[in-house]
């Protein structure tokens, strides 16, 4: 560990006189008896979950997207015997697999809970599982969400998209799914604006896409959220807003931009949601990992594609969250985390990766840049048997154990004290996150 990082550490501790000696290169003996003290202390650290999307499977708005048929990694499959763990937790499930004639006893179970206790439904589930408050990143809110227990996220990208969108969607079969979901998203925001065609001037467009973004605020949208690297590279470029401007005249009204034309103005757009993310305090959260549906490009999404917007000084005003760590190139990724601004979440990792391999992610990040990582699930009602409920208690339960493990070592390892890692895991799972609200989250 190098000076630098060693201070950081301190730093962020608040402690400055702690002397551990030289940190050993192997964890003791101790470390299992260590990861057993830290666990139920961890476990007893009210959550924020920084990613997620709470709702029903049948809930067309719980994404701005859905996903196309493709392949699941292995531990998000139906088939993953830890949903009987979640299932048993949870709901007091009866049986030890979930066959498709025991598991009608769950989506019994299920349905009588949700017509018991309405609305209350989901802020019982945070209940259960200790998180405070959980974003709900979702097309629009659900009246069945308490706003006070799921502050709102809200999609921002569907403004890149106001043109004839043939040729995006013809690219492959995902598209063919996602852009004309992109073409409902903006057209919901139309209506919310009573907007019915594009003005004819480009500032007009601009003003509204701000007008959007500030009533979304009002409505307690506290983030907005890119998942971008879905429908194109995220390498952004620097276009004028002439050449912008240009591409809006020629194609408001009609026509097909060609795919330079068309990169051109979102480039621009992109850009200027940015800048608004400043203005607005309105952080920009942005997917930045693998995605699902078989046709996700992940040298065109990789996370490392954003440096550019990420460490450039004019945006130094703009919080930026990067969803899902950047993950399968999250050791890359933490780096970016030395940007004053720009923070890291770890959602979707804690599901896609079994613990063993989440703990070893954790340390390196803990390790690096503690005080800039936050704590998210990613729960969506995947399937039948992975619902928003378990997939909750999935991520909740990796990240804990994964944790506790990871500062174990830690602490083993003579790198940090033990009240020292537990200030660390209330960073990672609440206080870091919460921060960047200044007061409008808990
Ligand atoms: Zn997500």
């Amino acid at each position: 560990m190098s000076r630098r990082i060693w201070l950081r550490v301190l730093a962020v501790c608040g402690l400055c006189a702690a002397a551990l000696g030289q940190a050993r290169p192997l964890p003791g003996p101790d470390v299992t008896q260590i990861y057993q003290r830290l666990l139920p202390q961890i476990e007893k650290i009210p959550i924020f979950d920084h990613h997620a999307h709470p709702g029903f499977a049948d809930d067309p708005d719980v994404d701005a997207m859905a996903s196309p048929p493709g392949s699941a990694a292995l531990r998000t499959r139906d088939t993953n015997p830890e949903l009987v763990a979640a299932s048993k937790a949870l709901f007091g499930y009866p049986y030890n697999d979930l066959s498709p004639e025991h598991a009608k006893w769950l989506v019994q179970k299920k349905a009588e809970l949700q017509k018991a206790q309405g609305n209350a439904y989901f802020s019982n589930l945070l209940d259960k599982l200790n998180i405070e408050q959980g974003v709900a990143n979702r097309a629009m809110m659900a009246d069945y969400l308490d706003p006070k227990r799921f502050p709102w996220v809200f999609f921002a990208d569907s403004f890149m998209w106001p043109f004839d969108n043939q040729r995006e969607r013809a690219r492959n079969r995902d598209e063919e799914v996602y852009i004309p979901l992109q073409e409902k998203m903006l057209h919901r925001w139309m209506q919310q604006e009573n907007v019915d065609k594009w003005p004819p001037d480009f500032a007009s467009y601009l003003a509204f896409v701000s007008r959007v973004l500030e009533d979304n605020q009002k409505k307690g949208g506290i983030a907005m959220k890119f998942e971008v690297a879905y429908f194109r590279a995220t390498k952004f470029a620097d276009p004028r807003r002439e050449q912008a401007e240009d591409v809006y005249q020629r194609f408001r009204s009609g026509g097909i931009p060609s795919e330079q034309e068309y990169r051109t103005f979102q480039d621009y757009i992109f850009r200027f949601l940015v800048r608004e993310g400043a203005r607005l305090h309105l952080p920009v959260h942005v997917h930045s990992a693998v995605g699902i549906g078989d046709y996700f490009n992940l040298s065109e999404g990789n996370i490392l594609n954003l440096e550019n917007i990420l460490r450039d000084p004019r945006y130094s005003g703009t919080v930026f969250v990067m969803i899902h760590g950047g993950y399968p190139y999250e050791h890359q990724a933490i780096w970016l985390a030395a940007v004053k601004n720009v923070y890291l979440d770890t959602s979707l990792m804690e599901l896609d990766m079994y613990p063993s391999e989440f703990r070893r992610v954790l340390k390196t990040w803990l390790e690096t840049f503690p005080d800039k990582i936050t704590f998210g699930t990613d729960s969506f009602p995947y399937n039948e048997t992975l619902g928003a409920e378990e997939s909750y208690w999935l991520g909740v339960q990796s990240a804990r154990t994964a944790l506790a493990a990871a500062l174990a070592e830690m602490i083993s390892e003579g790198e940090v004290s033990e009240p020292q890692a537990l200030q660390l895991a209330h960073g990672y799972l609440h206080d870091n996150a919460v921060a960047i609200y200044e007061g409008r989250v808990h």
